[in-house]
């Protein structure tokens, strides 16, 4: 293995900062000027907030120009049939496209030049380069094909040169199957199905750990994958190491991945120049605070997107890596905007109650968090089931969580300690919260 090289492509991934950010404002001010020329949907939105492509004389100029997130992406498309005044291309020269359907149900497209799709997959090959994805690997791909950007990663993965197994979401038993016939070393996943692969390979008699050859699972789409204790967990299980990745239906499958020292997701800014705001102010934050992820592309050339705003709720570095590796670190998806919780004034993500419940070796790990309202406010009752090896007055666990919640996130819940194995068993992407509160 040492005579592979270390990086993908070491020029841009270990380029110092101040250049990186010299080759990014080159970038953005051709992809502003790009889509203000090409696109009608940019041309008025730039105009109704009075700024002009040269206005970017600094990356700090970007904060004047107008954002937009997924509801103008389906706005514009139902207004433009069909795929919106975003777009900046004839269809001609559009090859692929993936769709992501909101909670409205009206699928969004996101579509991609010959170029943007090239980028995509060398980016793609250039994150799973950075997980210590080698030729010598085997690497089953258990994302969904259908319409869904995560499906044609395993093109980034056989550009690594890895034997690629296209196996998409099969049924666990198949899936288990493939691991015990065909042996890859590697996978990608949601951190709930690996979870629930591992435990159904259990129950069926087959360690994952010690009867399995996956080394390596990458998760995404869910906050899981860079919970320590999550992550752990998963670990112990497989016998393995998790990555967590980032991705978003609108620009890439992934868009950040862990490197081999699984501290932070590297972003590839030569691609993307991500900002993190408060959502409220629409102020920068400050490195480390937790704060909406923000994003530009600057590159893509069929449907560029212009401070897109993603809902989803991020700290970050720009420290160098241990890796060597320069371009700045997520340090984790702490949730979505959505999923937030105001209970009694405090914000409280899902992810933060994971990571107690997940901690907790007299606990299985599988949780659910339900919202009522009592008295015109709301309050959170957070469901947990004890380990099998727990046997008389469980009540003692309760009264543990309640005070980690109260020292950690800020808030004393009820906590209801069940059965083992009475909360349903998440497949893909799991639903954790249920909110009980009557609309209005
Ligand atoms: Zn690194």
């Amino acid at each position: 293995m040492g005579s592979y090289r270390k990086y993908w492509d070491a020029e841009i991934e270990t380029m110092p900062r101040e250049e990186l950010k010299k080759y990014q404002l080159k970038l953005l001010r051709e992809a502003v000027d790009y889509s203000y020329n090409r696109s009608p949907y940019y041309r008025r939105a730039f105009d109704m907030h009075n700024v002009k492509p040269e206005d970017l004389k600094s990356l700090e100029d970007l904060k004047r120009f107008p954002t937009m997130n997924k509801i103008t992406l389906r706005e514009r498309q139902q207004a433009v049939p069909d795929f919106g005044d975003i777009t900046c291309v004839p269809e001609e020269e559009i090859v692929y496209m993936s769709a992501s359907s909101g909670s409205t149900g009206v699928p969004t497209a996101s579509p991609f030049t010959y170029q943007d799709f090239e980028d995509f997959q060398d980016f793609e090959a250039r994150l799973f380069w950075s997980s210590g994805m080698r030729p010598s690997d085997r690497y089953v791909h258990a994302l969904n094909f259908t319409l869904f950007v995560g499906g044609p990663d395993v093109i980034g993965a056989q550009k690594v040169g890895a034997l690629c197994i296209w196996a998409g979401t099969v049924p666990s038993e198949r899936m288990i199957s493939i691991l015990q016939t065909w042996r890859p070393t590697i996978t990608w996943t949601t951190p709930s199905y690996a979870w629930y692969l591992g435990e159904t390979a259990k129950a069926q008699g087959i360690d994952p750990a010690k009867d399995l050859a996956i080394k390596k699972i990458f998760v995404a789409g869910e906050p899981g994958g860079s919970i320590p204790e999550t992550r752990e967990a998963i670990e112990a299980l497989w016998g393995a190491d998790l990555y967590d990745y980032y991705g978003l239906s609108d620009i890439f499958g992934a868009c950040a991945g862990m490197c081999e020292e699984k501290d932070g997701l590297h972003w590839a800014e030569d691609h993307i120049f991500t900002e993190v705001i408060d959502p409220e102010t629409g102020e920068e934050v400050e490195e480390g605070a937790r704060g909406e992820l923000v994003l530009t592309s600057i590159k893509k050339k069929a449907r560029p997107l212009i401070r897109f705003r993603t809902a989803d709720i991020v700290s970050y570095t720009t420290e160098k890596c241990r890796c060597g590796r320069t371009h700045m670190r997520l340090h984790g998806i702490h949730g979505r905007l959505d999923d937030m919780l105001i209970i009694k004034g405090v914000n409280v993500f899902p992810s933060d109650i994971e990571a107690i419940v997940r901690k907790n070796p007299d606990l299985t790990g599988e949780y659910r968090i339900i919202v009522t309202e009592e008295m015109h406010l709301a309050s959170i009752t957070v469901e947990v089931e004890h380990a099998p090896h727990v046997h008389g007055d469980v009540s003692r666990l309760g009264a543990e969580v309640e005070k980690e919640c109260l020292k950690i996130v800020g808030i004393k819940p009820r906590v209801k300690v069940l059965a083992p194995n009475t909360l349903p068993r998440a497949t893909h992407k799991a639903k954790r919260v249920f909110d009980e509160r009557k609309p209005g």
